[in-house]
């Protein structure tokens, strides 16, 4: 019923959401009488806005910039800003309708959003990026505020271009407010938010692993896929814990180092705004193999054809095929955490489930980096700041809260150990309460 027949990845969202909540959409009369499912899956408003800027040549250039506004119940409008060429209204939709999800399962007060534009960051230089970010924000800025909208970054936006996206709305506006989190932290950003995400998928495994299979995560073989910032800071995390990291890709490649993954190497190719292919890794670190995409298997990723304790896909949307899952439980994983937004295809989580493997959704394990966004809105309403050993004692607690939130909702609803189910019934039951509340 949402009017999207050509959404292939929004549908795919849905469906995934809608199939775990057909045991309880009848348990509560209200949920039909008040049309919940049909008001859930249409976004309250799709923004879309022509982005001119000239590049260093000063020619023109045009791009095409996007805001979903989804659903706004448990409070003000909250998801990142995406550039990628990929980025149109299905991808966006998908994301910002799990956003919804997500920020429900904090237990913050924040609705879900999402938004971004078909700009491509690559190749980019410093004074390009920061022309884009301007003309970018001043279409956005008319749409967002403090308590109506406060995007963040994602893929292709850092704290970088959330600064320059600041600079340009405070330059228009003349309001300076906490209107964008990750924010750079000279100017109101949160101390641990460019680590929150992946540092909160981590906390969540250790967590889960140890609660259901009383595991820890020390000594254990991992492996990551992207090189990003959640990747970055799953991979940082890991290691921290005492965790072997053996691999990470981007979109060319991927890179496998028995010895484990040297991020200060991985750093230097792909942060501060350096988007350099990860084949550099192995022109660096003897005894690192690197596999080209070109090479991977047809139906496959590399990534997943090394065997692990437990996996990570970091980097982006059906990265981890049905043929991925099968590789990963012939070579013994037992658990596939989420950092990205849903990278693992339906079937690839059935099979999972099937053969006991532990699966976390995106929607639990990578909920660190909006809750510490919302922390971030918090300490800019209080015009406080706080260190960062408290951001990380909150992170890891309210990761904990998720998985004890999603676990305890699977075991009442049937389906112990299905996090699936458990994160979308216990994120919906919540939203579902706002909207009869606040009434039609
Ligand atoms: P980054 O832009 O920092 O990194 C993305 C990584 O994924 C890069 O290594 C990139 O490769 C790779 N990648 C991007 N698109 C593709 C593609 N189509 N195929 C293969 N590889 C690809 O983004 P983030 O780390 O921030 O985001 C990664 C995932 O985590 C996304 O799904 C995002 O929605 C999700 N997420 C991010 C949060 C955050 O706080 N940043 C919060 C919650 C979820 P290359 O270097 O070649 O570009």
């Amino acid at each position: 019923k949402s009017n999207c027949s050509t959404d292939d990845t929004f549908l795919q969202a849905v469906s995934e959401v809608l199939a775990s909540l057909e045991p309880i959409i009848k348990s509560d009369s209200r949920y039909e009488q008040f049309a919940i499912l049909e008001r859930l899956v249409t976004p309250d408003r799709i923004i879309q806005f022509k982005i001119q800027w000239l590049d260093d040549n000063n020619n023109v250039q045009i791009n095409n910039g996007y805001r979903i506004q989804f659903n706004n119940s448990l409070g003000p409008y909250k998801g990142g800003l995406r550039f990628h060429p990929s980025v149109n209204i299905n991808i966006l939709k998908f994301l910002a309708f799990e956003q919804i999800f997500k920020n429900s399962l904090t237990g913050l007060p924040v609705g879900g959003a999402k938004g971004g534009s078909d700009f491509d960051p690559k190749g980019k230089s410093e004074f390009e990026i920061m022309r884009f970010c301007h003309a970018f924000m001043r279409e956005l800025h008319t749409y967002i505020g403090a308590r109506i909208d406060v995007p963040a970054g994602d893929i292709g936006v850092g704290s970088r271009e959330i600064g320059y996206l600041f600079g340009e709305y405070k330059h228009i506006t003349k309001n300076y407010d906490g209107v964008l989190s990750g924010k750079p932290y000279a100017f109101g950003g949160s101390l641990l938010r460019p680590q929150a995400t992946g540092y909160g998928v981590v906390y969540f495994a250790r967590e889960m692993l140890s609660q259901e299979l009383q595991e820890s995560l020390e000594g254990k073989v991992c492996t990551v896929s992207g090189a990003g910032n959640v990747a970055i800071h799953t991979i940082e995390k890991l290691q921290q814990l005492g965790a072997l990291v053996v691999t990470a890709s981007d979109s060319d490649g991927t890179i496998y180092d028995p010895r484990g993954i040297d991020l200060t190497v991985v750093r230097e190719l792909k942060e501060n705004g350096r988007r350099l292919s990860l084949s550099g890794y192995a022109d660096r670190i003897p005894g690192s193999v690197y596999t080209s995409k070109n090479d991977y298997p047809a139906q496959g990723h590399a990534v997943w054809q090394y065997p692990c304790f437990a996996a990570f896909p970091c980097a982006t949307q059906n990265e981890l095929s049905l043929f991925d899952a099968k590789s990963l439980i012939e070579n013994g994983c037992v658990a596939v955490i989420e950092g990205a937004n849903m990278p693992t295809a339906p079937d690839a989580i059935e099979l999972f489930q099937r053969e006991g493997v532990l699966f976390s959704p995106g929607k639990a394990s990578n909920a660190g980096g909006v809750s510490v966004s919302e922390f971030e809105m918090s300490q800019n309403a209080s015009m406080e700041k706080w260190d960062f050993d408290k951001v990380d004692r909150k992170l890891d607690e309210l990761m904990r809260q998720i998985y004890k939130r999603v676990s305890l909702t699977a075991k009442e609803y049937g389906v112990e150990r299905n996090f699936v189910d458990g994160a979308n019934i216990a994120a919906f039951k919540r939203v579902a309460e706002a909207m009869i509340l606040e009434g039609v």
